[in-house]
């Protein structure tokens, strides 16, 4: 098969992706082989090519945000069947025996596996994987639509969930990428006031758009006090800023992998049980659930489109965040 592989790490200008023909995989038991029809990009793509990750194995084929047509399947499975649609998020594999895993916290499983960095992504034509770590998708959007859910709509929904607000209570966007984007559909679904937060006038009209009940910028003061928010820059001197502006009780969802130093040098920012928690991976649940409401709403997402030989320019663009809304590598024509 076809597969773009990331054997030695550079920045992505300096064409980290080679393309090119390896063996195709075949399920063993209990595994399924999804023919991918598309695969998002993702910044985590980004990091792994340009060695802000390590490479887990070498080389790999990067990409977690896979959906596509079972075309084979191993011995003994029984979720799916050829013709199935599935989807694989970042959550690849998860032991089910360590002590997190007991607790039901699989996304912080010690012996987890992450697709596109512990075993072979989506940029290829092919993906084999363990049925239980596989999705069902809705048969009524397409393909190009559900790519993205696999990453930013999942783990955008982690995030949420994480907030723990529910109907009535008010939730703090900081930055307005493509989790926030599903973030806050997801939340006025369910009856949640969305404030968002966000340097980019674009941003700031999309979020309009989507019926965020307040936009504005870093700058200006916001008219309430928040009973949870999400923090998307990877920028520590905004975690204070954040917690100022978190009602008592409420809680902070920190969204990124890594962060610049973060400094909070004031009590009172966490005093009256003010919590901040970060968020890490995404697991099966969660894709399940976010499928579920996201099938149930008209959740709109823009998506620039790139065809299977232009992954190296949909990986510039993303790590620059240039792409219009969410790239997506079309893989096969449907
Ligand atoms: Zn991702
Ligand atoms: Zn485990």
């Amino acid at each position: 098969m076809k597969a773009w592989i990331i054997e030695e790490q550079k920045p992505v200008e300096k064409y980290p992706l080679k393309l090119v023909e390896i063996p195709d995989p075949h399920p063993g038991p209990g595994q399924i082989r999804i023919k991918v029809v598309a695969c998002g990009v993702c910044r985590t793509d980004a990091h792994i090519a340009e060695g802000d990750l390590p490479l887990h194995k070498r080389p790999v084929v990067p990409g977690h945000e896979i959906v596509g047509i079972v075309d084979e399947i191993g011995e003994g499975v029984k979720r799916f069947k050829i013709g199935d649609r599935a989807g694989v998020t970042w959550l690849n594999y998860a032991c089910g025996t360590c002590k997190y895993c007991r607790a039901g916290k699989e996304n912080i499983c010690e012996n987890a596996k992450f697709t596109g960095w512990d075993v072979d992504g989506g940029y290829a034509e092919y993906h084999v994987v363990d049925e239980r770590f596989a999705l069902h998708l809705p048969e009524d959007r397409s393909f190009e639509e559900l790519a993205p859910w696999m990453c930013p709509g999942v783990a955008g929904y982690r995030a949420f969930k994480l907030t723990g607000l529910s109907k009535g209570q008010k939730l703090g966007l900081y930055g307005f990428g493509p989790s926030a984007t599903y973030i806050l559909q997801v939340a006025k679904h369910l009856g949640i006031e969305v404030f968002v937060i966000t340097r980019s006038e674009k941003n700031k009209e999309a979020a309009m758009k989507l019926g965020a009940d307040w936009v504005g910028g870093y700058e200006d003061k916001l008219p309430v006090k928040l009973d949870g928010s999400i923090l998307f820059p990877p920028v520590g001197k905004l975690v204070a800023f954040a917690l100022s502006q978190l009602d008592k009780g409420g809680r902070l969802v920190l969204g990124p992998v890594t962060m610049t130093p973060v400094v909070i040098d004031d009590y009172d920012l966490l005093w009256h049980e003010r919590h901040i928690v970060s968020l890490a991976n995404v697991s099966r649940e969660d894709g399940k659930e976010f499928i579920e409401i996201a099938s149930k709403i008209d959740i709109k997402m823009d998506i620039e489109v790139f065809p299977f030989e232009g992954a190296p320019e949909a990986l510039i663009k993303t790590r620059h965040s240039k792409q219009r809304g969410t790239a997506v590598l079309k893989i096969v024509e449907t």
